[in-house]
C-alpha cells in the first residue's frame, strides 16, 4: 500500500509501553489460519501456559460456533501473557506470528475517499499519555500492518451522509470535517470553548439543506457560520442553563453504558449477568442513591457527589481532551462505516457526548477515592474506559443508544452538559 494512501493523525504519538493492558481487555478472535498456526506452534505447559485451560474456546455459546477467539487466564488475562506482562507467541515467534487483531491494535483503518485514515484507541494508556514515537516514524510499521488488514484494491465508499437524506461527494464532505478539525485547533481556548462553537455551528449544519449549496458555495457558508458561531457562543458559561432533568436520565444511561467494563473477567453470562446489568441501569435511571460498582475501578457513591466542584480541570487534562477530539476527527472515527454508519451529524453529536460522560467518570473515580479535587490521571483513566466502547461496542450503534443521543440533541441539552460537567463554572 502506498504511504500516500494512508492518512496519519500527525498530532498523535505513540509506541507500546508493554502495560498488557490490552491483553486483559479484550476478547481476540481468531481465524481458521491463525488457530491452525498457533496449534501447530505446540504450546504446553512447559512454556507457562497453565494446563487446565484451553487455547482457544467458541466465540458464542453455540456448541456448533465455528469461530473462535483467544483463552483467557483465571484472572482475565490472555491465556499468552506470561508474568512479566509481556506476549508469549511475540517472545517465542516474533511480532508476525501474533493474531491479526492483537497487531493492529491499538490502530483502527478507516475509508476516506481515495485514502484510508489512522486513528486510534485511547483505551491505551499510552496513547492517551501522547508517548513514544510520532506517527510519522510509525507509519513503516502502520504500512505494514495496513496491508495484512487491508485489501490490496480499496474498496471506493461513498461519503457519509450529512444527515438523514443529505449526501454530498466526498470534497465537499471532507470541507465540514477540515473545519472541525480546525474549530479544535484554535489555541488559547479550552477544549469546552471549542465543543461549544463545534455545536454552535453544527447546528446550523443540521438546519440547512446542501443540495444547491457545494463547491465554492459551501467553502463560503462555513466560513460564514464558523465566524458567526465566534461570536455568538456566549463567554460568560453563567449564561448557560443546567441540564434538564428529562435529559438527564438519558444521559446517565449513556455514562453507565461508557463506565462499564467488558472484559471476560468481568462479564457475567446468562441471566445472572443481565439481571445485574438491568438493576445497575434501572438505578442510574433513577439517579438517587449511590452509584452501582459497575467496575472494580469504581466504589459506590452517592450520585449527587458528581454535581459537586471538583475544581478546574487540569490544564495537561484539557490538552488531552482536545487531542482526543482531533484525533477522532481527522481519522473520520465518528460518523459512517467507522462509526456505526451515522450522518456526520448525528455522529459529531454522539462523539462531543463523550466529553461530559468521561467528566462524569473522572468525577466517579476521584470520589471513589474520597478526593474532592480531580486530577489529570482521573481524566486519563475516565478517557480510557470511555474509548474502550466509542465506536468499537455494537451496543453504541443500536437503536436505544442513538435515540438517547437524538433526545439530548432535541431537549438543546448536549452544551448544557457539556459546560455542567467542565469544571469551568461551579455547579
Ligand atoms: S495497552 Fe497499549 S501500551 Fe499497554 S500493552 Fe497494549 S498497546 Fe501496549
Amino acid at each position: 500500500m502506498a504511504q500516500s494512501q494512508i492518512q496519519l493523525p500527525t498530532i498523535q504519538n505513540w509506541s507500546c509501553h508493554s502495560c498488557s493492558g490490552c491483553c486483559r481487555q479484550h476478547e481476540i478472535e481468531v481465524t481458521p489460519e491463525e488457530k491452525a498456526r498457533i496449534e501447530q506452534q505446540n504450546w504446553t505447559a512447559a512454556d507457562g501456559i497453565p494446563a487446565d485451560r484451553p487455547l482457544f474456546v467458541p466465540l458464542n455459546s453455540v456448541p456448533w460456533s465455528k469461530q473462535f477467539r483467544l483463552g483467557h487466564q483465571s484472572d482475565g488475562a490472555c491465556i499468552f501473557l506470561d508474568e512479566q506482562g509481556l506476549c508469549r507467541i511475540h517472545a517465542k515467534f516474533g511480532e508476525p506470528a501474533k493474531p491479526l487483531a492483537c497487531r493492529v491494535y491499538p490502530y483502527a483503518f478507516h475509508p476516506r475517499d481515495k485514502k484510508v485514515t489512522v486513528s486510534l484507541r485511547f483505551s491505551c494508556p499510552s496513547v492517551v499519555a501522547n508517548k513514544g514515537k510520532s506517527m510519522v516514524s510509525n507509519a513503516a510499521e502502520i504500512r505494514t500492518i495496513a496491508k495484512a488488514v487491508l485489501p490490496e484494491k480499496l474498496q471506493a465508499y461513498s461519503a457519509p451522509a450529512i444527515k438523514p437524506g443529505e449526501q454530498l461527494g466526498w470534497p465537499d464532505f471532507l470541507k465540514f470535517v477540515d473545519r472541525l478539525d480546525e474549530t479544535f485547533a484554535q489555541p488559547g481556548l479550552s477544549t469546552l470553548r471549542k465543543i461549544l462553537q463545534a455545536l454552535f455551528w453544527m447546528h446550523l449544519v443540521g438546519e440547512a439543506t446542501f443540495v444547491k449549496v457545494q463547491g465554492d458555495r459551501l467553502r463560503e457558508l462555513l466560513d460564514i457560520i464558523t465566524t458567526t458561531a465566534v461570536q455568538e457562543v456566549p463567554t460568560d458559561l453563567g449564561e448557560f442553563d443546567p441540564p434538564s432533568r428529562t435529559g438527564m436520565m438519558p444521559f446517565r444511561l449513556l455514562v453507565a453504558q461508557y463506565a462499564r467494563k467488558d472484559t471476560t473477567a468481568s462479564s457475567e453470562s446468562g441471566w445472572r449477568g443481565r439481571w445485574r446489568m438491568l438493576r445497575a441501569a434501572t438505578r442510574f435511571a433513577k439517579g438517587r442513591g449511590t452509584t452501582p460498582v459497575l467496575q472494580g475501578e469504581f466504589r459506590e457513591v452517592p450520585f449527587e457527589a458528581m454535581d459537586r466542584s471538583f475544581g478546574p480541570l487540569p490544564e495537561e487534562a484539557d490538552e488531552i481532551l482536545t487531542r482526543y477530539f482531533r484525533v477522532k476527527i481527522q481519522s473520520l472515527h465518528f460518523c459512517g462505516p467507522a462509526y456505526y454508519d451515522v450522518p456526520l451529524v448525528e455522529g459529531f453529536h454522539s462523539l462531543i457526548l463523550v466529553y461530559p460522560a468521561v467528566l462524569w467518570i473522572a468525577r466517579w473515580l476521584a470520589a471513589s477515592d474520597d478526593r474532592e479535587n480531580w486530577t489529570v490521571n482521573d481524566i486519563s483513566r475516565a478517557l480510557a474506559i470511555a474509548d474502550h466502547h466509542h465506536g468499537f461496542s455494537p451496543l453504541f450503534g443500536s437503536g436505544p443508544f442513538r435515540r438517547r443521543i437524538r433526545i439530548l440533541n432535541r431537549l438543546g441539552d448536549i452544551p448544557k452538559l457539556c459546560v455542567a460537567y467542565s469544571g469551568e463554572i461551579t455547579s
